[in-house]
């Protein structure tokens, strides 16, 4: 958007011509005097007169206008993005993860491109909040949530599902490689420490992958990596299946 000043030097600029051109048709057909240094003159003296209530009635309305439709534009996009995070770890929500995973689903049927998904569940999650405190599980929740993120390759998508649970998204990725990327991020959380305020803490996840086959829906493919993740938790916890 343009300044104030060059918006009032244009609207001179504008009146000065104007003026200046309709002078000089009227001096042609002789019906003004023919002196160019008063034609100029009126011109500049018109221009500057009726510059700043042409800036107050138009200019300022219509960039009071501009402004507040920039505004409204801000917020839409700012209440949207709200309606899909997760307002605790500041992932994708539950409605946000399962519309990238849908979005991933349809290009996988498409493209017969590879699509795998990993349901993630912190083990024992229910003693972090019985020995410290909800509002310390909250803050573990917030720091694998972080670990979670980092990780993150730039197609891969991650939203909270439910409570202590997390979806992870991955595009253009076949069974092998998600092995590898989920057994990584099982090993950093079972590795780090999380500050809940006056100690630290340690903790394991499970992570039960699947990998999409054509043809199926949203609650099918969930399903096989929520079997997967059962799977996971009754071999003993902190470890990956895939199915
Ligand atoms: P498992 O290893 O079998 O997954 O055991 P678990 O204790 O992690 O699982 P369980 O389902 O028994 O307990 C999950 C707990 O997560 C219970 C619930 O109070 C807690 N929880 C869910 N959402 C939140 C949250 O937003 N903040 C906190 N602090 N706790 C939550
Ligand atoms: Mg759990
Ligand atoms: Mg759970």
């Amino acid at each position: 958007m343009i300044s104030a000043a060059r918006a009032m030097l244009i609207i001179v600029g504008i009146a000065f011509c104007a003026e200046f051109l309709t002078m000089l048709v009227l001096m042609y057909f002789g019906y003004i005097g023919r002196s160019i240094g008063l034609l100029l003159a009126d011109a500049g003296l018109l221009s500057l007169l009726i510059a700043p209530p042409i800036y107050w009635l138009v200019a300022v309305p219509i960039k009071r206008e501009y402004d507040m439709l920039q505004y409204a534009e801000r917020r839409a996009d700012e209440l949207g993005e709200q309606a899909i995070t997760d307002p605790l770890t500041g992932t994708r929500n539950r409605r946000g993860i399962t519309i990238s995973t849908l979005e991933a689903m349809a290009h996988a049927e498409r493209y017969g491109h590879p699509l795998s998904v990993a349901m993630i569940d912190v083990d024992h999650f229910k003693d972090v909040n019985d020995t410290h405190g909800h509002k310390a599980g909250d803050r573990v929740l917030q720091g694998v949530a972080a670990i979670l993120t980092e990780t993150l390759r730039l197609p891969d998508k991650i939203g909270r599902y439910g409570g202590e649970e997390f979806l992870l998204v991955m595009p253009e990725t076949g069974l092998n490689e998600t092995s590898k990327i989920t057994e990584r991020i099982r090993q950093q959380v079972s590795e780090s420490e999380f500050d809940i305020g006056d100690r630290k803490v340690t903790l394991t996840i499970s992570i039960g992958a699947a990998l999409f086959e054509k043809g199926e829906d949203l609650e099918q493919l969930v399903s096989r990596a929520d079997r997967a993740l059962y799977r996971a938790k009754a071999s003993g916890r902190n470890s990956v299946v895939t199915s």
